[in-house]
């Protein structure tokens, strides 16, 4: 029996809705909010709601998650509910994974974290240094103090189906996979942090790499899949093939994924363009795809369909995997086509 305001920690696949605000120029536009998220009976004010609503402009268009998070919700409650329960995943030697799904400007980038303008310390309020945070609690408490793991993280994007690590000026990697399923990023950075603000400073340099160079017009980092790793590795064990690697132990993948709007962008008369938006498309329903697999034995795992799902392959597999999507919606009339595309995929991922 579940305690109103405690996260569901037995779900090995969680699914979240988050609503943001108007913002201040679509209150100028007079835009109408036409989602409702509606409240319960509860002495809980900062309980996360489930449902979802837009009957209000839409007929009979009522959806159900796991989480509703509404406007009035920080990153701080949505991670409660979403990543953290999955911390103690990595520690127990699974695979944790976290997506942020939704049109641009919905709201991804500054749950994960990765809002960074240079200026402001933003990125330490998101999702990807909340993880950060209690990974390093984690490894001082005295369960898994003894397994003496070291913490480390990567930080790429996937871009029209290649990898760029973000950690290296955008360098561009192969992906290979060996004759035991093993995917492999080679060359791929990954950084040994002893604390959160090493973390933090990974963020920081990969968010503004991935931004760099671009314009409102050209806004690259909206047709990309960004992909944040924070790696547990055993420094008793050493891998038995491969380079001298210590052991994996735990890994916790945390997505900023492409605007799902991008994937409409295949009737485009641009070919670059309409080429992305296949690309897209096809990494988003392979996605689906394969997290709607997790529960299921013996389940089609699509994985090789896309490089997204390629190189998350490990995520999807073994007992111990555990996932949750957060699903982001803008409240405006004019996103509700785009809004109600984003409520119907997360309904199927479960
Ligand atoms: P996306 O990454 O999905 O394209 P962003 O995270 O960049 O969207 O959000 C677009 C804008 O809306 C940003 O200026 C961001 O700060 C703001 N925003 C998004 N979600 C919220 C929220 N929950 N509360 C306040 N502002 C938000
Ligand atoms: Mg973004």
């Amino acid at each position: 029996t579940l305690k109103d305001g405690d996260p569901l920690e037995e779900h090995q696949i969680t699914v979240a809705v988050r609503k943001r605000p108007l913002n201040k120029k679509e209150q100028g536009k007079r835009e109408i909010d036409v989602i409702t998220i509606p409240k319960r009976n509860t002495m809980y004010v900062h309980e996360p709601r489930t449902k979802v609503d837009l009957t209000k402009f839409l007929e009979n268009q009522n959806f159900r998650f796991d989480y509703a998070f509404d406007e009035t919700c920080h990153n701080e409650l949505v991670y409660k509910y979403t990543a953290r329960p999955l911390v103690q995943t990595i520690f127990e030697g699974g695979m944790a994974t976290c997506f942020a799904y939704g049109q641009t400007g919905s709201g991804k980038t500054h749950t994960m974290g990765g809002d960074f303008q240079g200026k402001s310390q933003d990125c330490a309020k998101g999702i990807y240094a909340m993880v950060a945070k209690d990974v390093f609690v984690y490894t001082k408490n005295p369960k898994y103090r003894n397994l003496n793991l070291q913490v480390s993280a990567s930080f790429f994007e996937i871009y029209g189906g290649k990898v760029f690590d973000l950690l290296n000026s955008k360098t561009k990697l192969r992906v290979l996979e060996d004759g035991k399923n093993v995917v492999q990023v080679v060359g791929l950075q990954e950084r040994v942090c002893q604390n959160v603000d090493d973390v933090l400073r990974l963020i920081s340099l990969g968010s503004q790499v991935r931004t760099s160079g671009q314009t409102a017009a050209n806004n690259q980092s909206s047709r990309s899949h960004a992909v944040f790793q924070i790696i547990l590795r055993n420094l008793d064990r050493i891998e038995k093939q491969g380079d001298k690697a210590y052991k994996l132990h735990g890994k916790f993948s945390l997505i900023d994924l492409a605007g799902n709007e991008r994937g409409a962008d295949v009737s485009s008369a641009n070919r670059q363009t309409r080429m992305e938006g296949a690309e897209i498309n096809k990494s988003l329903l392979a996605l689906k795809e394969c997290i709607r697999a997790l529960g299921r034995r013996g389940a089609h795992l699509p994985f090789r369909a896309s490089k997204l799902t390629q190189v998350l392959r490990d995520s999807f597999i073994g007992d111990k995997s555990r996932t949750c999507m957060i699903a982001m919606i803008s409240p405006g009339m004019n996103c509700c086509e785009h809004t109600l595309n984003t409520l119907r995929y997360a309904d199927r991922v479960k």
